[in-house]
């Protein structure tokens, strides 16, 4: 058999998710494990949702987790380059094969055409998806149109009856009628491919022998094998893993859970404990050891063991796993060297000082102002909110109107959080200092500090939302109605 090939291929649009590094972590394993090769990819074709600060966050983390790829951004190999963007003119004429091929078309819709369609769909209940309305437009019209300057989106055609049948190697045959699977936009109007488009054609020009992905992608399969049909190429093995899923056993998400890698970072997660509890997370070791490295993962690892009920990411469990390489995996020196490191690195102290140096006579004053950084519970009680001028129902309202603003935040730092907090309290009519008040208390843990927003900043977006997540625990919490109240409430704001 040729080379096992496997990939991760994350989008950089936010935070660098724990979900990238569990299937990072898999499809290492799974290549290391048969002598073969594991590829990192950046799929960033959206360019308005892309960022290189996401970029650079994913790079940073998977090196930090001890993840590192045998080709991909910064490890050059002979399938590059491995950023989409970097490869727009392949896809330009891939696309050209197909039309010629006649196995896809240009669709001239309007959005408000799509939009009144899907309308209509919704109303009378039947599936929603493209209708088809452009496929049979003569050639003539055709070129004709695109003279005129109409602008076209390049979709794929789609089998009208029947069912595409594959198989997973977790889930053996999966069978998923065509009439499910919509007629895809495979290339925009300006001239950029979507994800299904350049997946499939980066997977087979890199060789991907395995794609090991999460389970939210089997549904894309259909699409993705009519593909490699269309350009008569063998397609790769697909095997779809489990979600990892809160405690509840909702899919994971950072409303409830921190999902960001920054968070466990900035939390002082060892990356080593951090990267063993993700290997958990659906696999068990044959020894049943539950403590193992990467390496150990690997020189075991056998895909089929991988077991396909939603793993559950438990803070508490990867607290323990973590406490125990504290106390099992480190002499006192080692403590210190990495302690040291954590809680004052450099970049850190030169962001904070600046803020610090104002409010301090000498040292030994610094580490009351800073502690709050340096610590995952800030000590809150009911009493910490006693003083505030504003009540409970506010503060409340504050806390659940910020939490839903900060998330639209794309670039965290203290001039976009500045600019939606004080939106935000123009739209609820309290002044500033007032609805910042109670945030700072969450924040801080203290009545005075450095300003709450400087503090955000430096926080991070997982460490801030987990503590003002705290604070509302704190005063009660909020209730099932009274959160339907104020998601009406907010929805009003304009
Ligand atoms: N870019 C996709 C993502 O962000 C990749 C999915 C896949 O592995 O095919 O998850």
């Amino acid at each position: 058999m040729s080379q096992i090939r496997t990939r991760i291929a994350p989008s950089p649009t936010g935070d660098p998710h724990v979900g990238t590094a569990y299937i990072a972590l898999f499809n290492r394993c799974f290549a290391h494990s048969n002598d073969g090769k594991f590829i990192l990819r950046i799929e960033d074709t959206d360019q308005t949702r892309s960022s290189e600060v996401s970029e650079n966050n994913i790079l940073e983390s998977l090196r930090w987790l001890g993840l590192s790829w045998d080709e991909g951004p910064g490890k050059e190999g002979e399938h590059g380059p491995y950023r989409q963007s970097e490869r727009t003119n392949i896809y330009s004429e891939h696309i050209d094969i197909l039309l010629k091929k006649k196995k896809a078309f240009r669709c001239f819709c309007t959005p408000e055409r799509l939009d009144q369609l899907r309308k209509d769909q919704l109303k009378n209940k039947t599936q929603v998806g493209y209708d088809g309305h452009c496929l049979n437009i003569s050639e003539e019209e055709v070129s004709a149109r695109i003279k005129q300057g109409d602008n076209f989106v390049i979709r794929m055609k789609i089998p009208d009856t029947g069912d595409c049948v594959f198989s997973d190697l977790l889930r053996g045959e999966v069978s998923i009628n065509w009439s499910q699977i919509d007629m895809q936009v495979l290339m925009k109007s300006d001239g950029m491919p979507t994800y299904h488009f350049a997946n499939v054609v980066d997977d087979h020009l890199m060789a991907i022998s395995h794609v090991i992905r999460g389970e939210e992608w089997i549904n894309s399969v259909p699409k993705h094998l009519l593909l490699y049909q269309y350009f008569g190429w063998e397609p790769p093995i697909f095997c779809h893993m489990p979600l990892l899923r809160n405690p509840d056993k909702s899919k994971l998400s950072k409303r409830k859970n921190p999902t960001s890698i920054k968070y466990y970072e900035s939390m002082g997660y060892l990356p080593e404990a951090l990267v063993n509890y993700l290997g958990m997370m659906g696999w068990t070791m044959p020894s049943g050891e539950e403590k193992f490295s990467v390496q150990e993962m690997a020189d075991r690892f056998d895909i089929n063991r991988v077991s396909l009920g939603g793993p559950i990411f438990d803070l508490g469990k990867l607290n323990w796993l973590n406490g125990k390489y504290i106390r099992e995996e480190m002499s006192d020196d080692e403590f210190v060297d990495k302690y040291t490191k954590w809680a004052f690195p450099k970049n850190n102290l030169t962001n904070l000082i600046p803020l610090v140096r104002e409010r301090v006579d000498k040292f030994s004053d610094v580490m009351e102002l800073v502690s709050f950084f340096l610590t995952g519970d800030v000590g809150l009680t009911e009493e910490s909110f006693h003083n505030n001028k504003l009540d409970k129902d506010d503060i409340l309202r504050i806390f659940q109107f910020s939490l839903w603003r900060l998330e639209g935040i794309n670039e965290w730092n203290q001039d976009s959080i500045q600019n939606e907090l004080q939106c935000l309290s123009k739209q609820l009519d309290i002044k500033l200092r007032e609805f910042l008040s109670p945030l700072f208390i969450a924040v801080t843990g203290k009545p005075v500090s450095i300003s709450v927003i400087e503090s955000m900043a430096i926080l991070g977006i997982d460490v801030s939302r987990v503590r003002i997540r705290n604070a509302i625990k704190m005063l009660g919490g909020i209730s099932k109605k009274m959160g339907k109240t104020l998601l009406a409430e907010y929805r009003k704001l304009t």
